[in-house]
């Protein structure tokens, strides 16, 4: 890790410590109609205006797509900020978050997973940030079956917000690998946002020639045309 960044972890963690320390004076209060909570980054009557909760079976490489939330105003806001104006200091909230989402019903359906693991950032992105999106929102799993760096990206991407769903279906061919055997597993695959799926298609695909059985993706939003 370069000493910039080294600095910036240091600086990202005293900010989320601040945060927490300044609930005690100044309580943390729902990020939508501003309410007073404990937990998250939602009361719970704003996080049923997120919640999707949906489930859609057979979408290419993956045996089923299950999406917590909708990827819309204040969540959409929050994850852009992480991203891209590096307020890391949200990303335990948002951790929070996805945990509350994964409901007693949804964790039902995750119970017979032999990994969980997650969609990887690129590494130059990745120093860039100093953290990886999907890795800390569920790191919640925390498990023996929690295997964040289970998938590796073999070369870079562009970034596919811009681009048409079959150019973007090019642009990620081949970018994954694994590198050890998964023969017979059942693995669940997290990422932050589910759009067009291509990315976690890939990763599927990569899983499945590493001997998956059966791959399932868990997204903590979904953008609108998914709803
Ligand atoms: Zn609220």
């Amino acid at each position: 890790m370069s000493l910039f960044n080294k600095v910036r972890a240091v600086y990202n963690n005293v900010g989320y410590q601040c945060r927490l320390l300044g609930e005690i004076i100044y309580p943390r209060r729902c990020a939508v109609c501003q309410t007073e909570i404990d937990t998250g980054y939602f009361c719970e009557v704003c996080r049923k205006n997120f919640a999707l909760h949906k489930m859609v079976e057979g979408f290419d490489n993956l045996d089923k797509v299950l999406m917590i939330y909708k990827y819309h105003q204040n969540l959409q806001e929050a994850i852009h900020n992480v991203k891209f104006a590096e307020e890391k200091s949200l990303l335990p909230l948002l951790k929070e978050e996805a945990q509350l989402g994964v409901t007693d019903d949804l964790e039902k359906l995750l119970t017979d997973y032999d990994i969980i693991t997650c969609v990887p950032t690129s590494p130059e992105r990745k120093a860039e940030r100093g953290f990886d999106v999907p890795a800390e929102i569920f790191a919640f799993f925390n498990s023996e079956r929690w295997q964040p760096n289970l998938l590796k990206r073999v070369r870079n991407t562009l970034p596919l917000f811009d681009l048409e769903p079959s150019l973007r279906k090019q642009e990620v061919a081949g970018c994954f690998e694994v590198e050890q055997s998964i023969l017979g597993k059942s693995v669940l695959i997290c990422d932050d946002i589910f759009t067009t799926g291509s990315t976690l298609s890939e990763a599927a695909l990569a899983l499945r020639k590493a001997g998956a059985k059966r791959v399932t993706a868990l997204t903590f939003t979904a953008s609108k045309d998914n709803w």
